[in-house]
């Protein structure tokens, strides 16, 4: 029977002490003892000198991964807010690594040599491509909502439609958003419909703003009633009150054009008179995490000097990438090749169904007997609000359990797909695991790992 080696010892065998040089010797040597220590607990017969000196490499290596892995998003949902929403553009990466990697003109004006605001890396194109007159960035849409609530509104009342009272995914109520800004939420209207003379009625000394808030993945449907935003603005403006609207994903262009399934565009919000919009970077922008917050002059100026935007601030790195993202606007036609939410959201279906074609014998034969894998025709979804039930064409690799037990089966060969190096997240449907080819561009890769599951 083996007896223990010494720590010293054990990271004398060769492939840790090359392990060593790469890592340094302590993370090597906390490895090491972690083994041991695992051995000597265990009770069991101790392995081998070399088994151990690998055992401990695995250690080794398992404290160098990151927890924050790439993944294959073959799930068809193409913003997957699970899956980190939009895949920024090249120039937005480049843009974001200069940030990180040099000094750079975050709060310093260059023409003067005295202090600059970082708002305005990105105020002028936002108001370019919105119409709006001013614009400031936070964390994240719930941070702008939760910002021009608590500045604009705080201590007072905020008058929005039951219609409206909803709840995005990853826990964001429009209530709970109002609570937390000290906003005192007055509910007009039924679940169903809405009048303008609802909101006319709500109107009192208290009241502080009107607001809409885009129902993203949810629709009310049959006996409706919703005020126009032009209405709401009227009955806002005559009372001399704001008109806030949160628009969640709000897109920058007409999806339609691009034959997606429509979505409100922000420039039509602040054409309606809505006074100031909040809307997600890392949504159908395209760009990093961040909350935009576009509008009236006067009331961006109250927004920013509300203590709360100091807490909400973006970083130097989102607002390289979302400058260099926003320019991309400023090349329309090349939007469906520049930004990857664009380029695939707009995939010829054609491609990703010879793309399903190419994958799915490849995956069959790494699958073996035990299963059926075809191409079968699916819908992809746009994901981050918009609504489930608009699907865009696409195809997908359908791997289906050839015997019984199938739920078992389906479920242990999703756990397979998560383990390999670059783990593939599909969805289960009708008894099938599906493999979205919409999102897939690096078929080399994909293809090599597929090795890794005989
Ligand atoms: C997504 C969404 C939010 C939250 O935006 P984040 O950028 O995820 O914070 C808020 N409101 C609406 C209507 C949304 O669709």
């Amino acid at each position: 029977m083996n007896r223990l080696p010494s720590v010293d010892l054990l990271i004398r065998q060769p492939g840790l002490a090359a392990l060593a040089g790469e890592h340094g010797h302590n993370l090597v040597v906390g490895a090491a003892r972690a083994v041991l220590e695992r051995h000597r607990s265990g009770g069991e017969a101790v392995p081998s000198l070399d088994m151990l000196a690998e055992q401990a490499a695995a250690e080794a290596r398992g404290r160098t991964a990151t927890a924050l892995q790439r993944v294959y998003n073959l799930t068809g949902t193409v913003l997957h807010t699970n899956l980190g929403r939009a895949q920024l553009a090249e120039a937005a990466i480049d843009h974001a690594a200069m940030a990180m990697r040099e000094a750079c003109a975050l709060e310093f004006d260059l023409a003067t040599g005295g202090r600059g605001d970082r708002d305005t890396i990105v105020e002028g194109l936002i108001c370019e491509l919105t119409g709006a007159e001013a614009a400031t960035v936070v964390n994240n849409n719930a941070a702008a909502v939760l910002l021009v609530l608590a500045a604009l509104a705080g201590r007072r009342e905020v008058v929005v439609s039951r219609g409206e009272l909803v709840e995005i995914g990853g826990a964001f109520r429009v209530p709970d958003v109002m609570r937390a800004a000290n906003v005192k939420l007055v509910e007009v209207g039924t679940t169903n419909r809405t009048h303008a003379r609802d909101f006319e009625a709500a109107i009192g000394p208290k009241t502080a703003a009107l607001m809409k808030v885009h129902a993203s993945n949810y629709r009310i449907e049959g006996f409706t009633k919703a005020v126009a935003q032009s209405e709401v603005a009227a009955i806002a403006h005559a009372h001399g009150l704001p008109f806030i609207e949160d628009l969640g994903a709000g897109s920058l262009i007409d999806l339609v054009a691009l034959g997606l399934p429509a979505e409100p565009v922000v420039r039509d919000c602040i054409a309606a008179g809505v006074d100031v919009v909040t809307f997600s970077g890392d949504k159908l922008l395209g760009g990093p995490q961040a909350g935009l917050i576009a509008g009236r002059k006067d009331l961006i100026a109250k927004i920013k000097k509300h203590p709360l935007k100091r807490a909400l601030r973006v970083s130097k790195m989102t607002l390289g990438a979302l400058e260099a993202t926003l320019l991309a606007y400023r090349k329309p036609d090349l939007l469906t090749r520049d930004l990857p939410t664009y380029r695939l959201l707009t995939r010829p279906e054609g491609e990703i169904a010879a793309l399903a074609e190419r994958m799915a014998p490849l995956v069959g034969a790494a699958l073996g007997t035990g299963w059926h894998v075809t191409v079968t025709p699916v819908g992809s979804q746009v994901g981050s609000g918009s609504l489930p039930e608009e699907v865009i064409a696409s195809h997908a690799v359908c791997i289906a359990p050839a015997g019984k037990g199938s739920g078992k089966a389906l479920a242990a060969l999703a756990d397979r797909l998560r383990a390999l190096p670059v783990p593939v997240i599909g969805r289960v449907a009708g008894g099938s695991l599906l493999l979205d080819m919409r999102c897939l561009e690096d078929e080399a890769g994909f293809s090599a790992q597929l090795e890794l599951l005989k």
